[in-house]
């Protein structure tokens, strides 16, 4: 089976389209999404829907849980901020409701979903040392995550239990060996923040074992465009651009 992994697509309804057509053109048979599927984008309620009609499984983000309790959300900078405003007038009952439903993260058939981390949906993983405290905790063993912006890999060795980087980085692909422990980032689809401002995703084959991180072009002058028509800050659509 070929199982596509979203994360992060903070209201970039360009970017899920891109994105969503380039894995229907790869021959994917399900999807998942690690949340902040809102936030800083223009089209939050539009992103919700596709993600609700597409993916089978969904864990919730550190942009949701800022949705649901805006008065948590003060590590948010003044511009997400207002973006999480913008969001809360945009979003309908239905998908509030929905947001209540969702969990920190999944344990799924032989592999685990989250969006942060294992012990925190706002734990940022950006080493080995902090991924390590997700993989020795891990009951698969291999466990997917975005919230950094940053597609990379980290493997656990059970024996030596020892966590170390993968060549992984940006895009590119892996196969998974027995023995070992992996957790996968599969980046952002809306909003890269690792200097290539083209949407991320991963996909995982079952049989094969092999992961890839895939980068796709989409239009980001409309989505650009939108977050300025929006009013929402200059910042957020200017950084689209810069993938930073
Ligand atoms: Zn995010």
């Amino acid at each position: 089976m070929r199982i596509a992994i979203v994360s992060d697509i903070h209201s970039n309804l360009h970017a899920l389209d891109a994105v969503l057509q380039d894995a229907d053109n790869r021959s994917v048979d399900l999807y998942h999404c690690l949340g902040d599927i809102v936030g800083y984008g223009a089209f939050p309620q539009e992103c919700c829907n596709l993600i609700r009609e597409i993916c089978d499984e969904t864990v919730f983000g550190n942009h949701e849980h800022a949705v649901l309790f805006p008065e948590h959300s003060m590590s948010f900078n003044p511009d997400a901020k207002k973006a999480i405003n913008y969001t809360i007038d945009q979003l309908n009952e239905d998908t509030i409701n929905w947001f209540h439903s969702l969990e920190p993260h999944l344990v799924l058939d032989d592999f685990t979903i989250a969006h942060g981390s294992l012990r925190s949906f706002d734990e940022y993983v950006s080493d080995a040392t902090i991924a390590r405290l997700s993989l020795e905790i891990l009951q698969t063993d291999l466990l997917f995550v975005g919230h950094t912006h940053y597609p990379e890999g980290y493997q656990y060795d059970l024996e030596t239990k020892s966590a170390r980087a993968m060549d992984l980085i940006g895009e590119g692909e892996a196969v998974l060996e027995d023995g070992l422990r992996y957790l996968i980032n599969v980046g952002s689809v809306g909003q890269p923040r690792d200097g290539d401002p083209r949407a991320a995703y991963g996909i995982y084959d079952t049989e094969t074992s092999k992961i890839e991180i895939i980068r796709v072009k989409y239009n980001l002058k409309a989505a650009a465009d939108a977050i300025i028509k929006a009013g929402l800050p200059p910042h957020l659509s200017k950084r689209l651009y810069a993938g930073r």
